[in-house]
């Protein structure tokens, strides 16, 4: 189990799962919203409190924020098959001695769609 909140406190999300990376991406939004994604299946994730969210292109994927800090908390996906479906929360707003033990792994979402290491 993992837990994150946001700054001021108003969001915190419950991350039922074991990561065995976490994800840097550099395409057009995450490279501006520095997250660090961890995934799961949709049941695995549990999102508290108020959020705005953006979405763009296809609009296949809602990224939320926190309403009074703007932190960003999670991306949702717009169109879920069901509980297999992956989300994903923004490991940067968890504990930072959980952060430091998780590797990071760098994704090219810019261009390539592979994993650059
Ligand atoms: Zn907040």
């Amino acid at each position: 189990m993992i837990t994150g909140a946001c700054h001021c406190g108003a969001v915190s999300y419950q991350f039922d799962h074991t990561p065995s990376k976490t994800t840097s991406c550099n395409c057009s939004v995450c490279r501006r919203l520095g997250a660090l994604w961890i995934y799961a299946k949709i049941p695995k994730i549990t999102i508290n409190g108020a959020t705005d969210s953006y979405a763009w292109g296809d609009k296949s994927l809602a990224f939320h924020r926190c309403k009074v800090c703007g932190c960003t908390t999670h991306w949702e996906n717009l169109q879920p098959e069901g509980p297999d479906s992956y989300m994903a929360v923004n490991l940067r707003l968890a504990d930072p001695a959980v952060v430091a033990t998780i590797p990071v792994r760098h994704f090219d979402g810019a261009d390539s769609w592979t994993f650059l290491d």
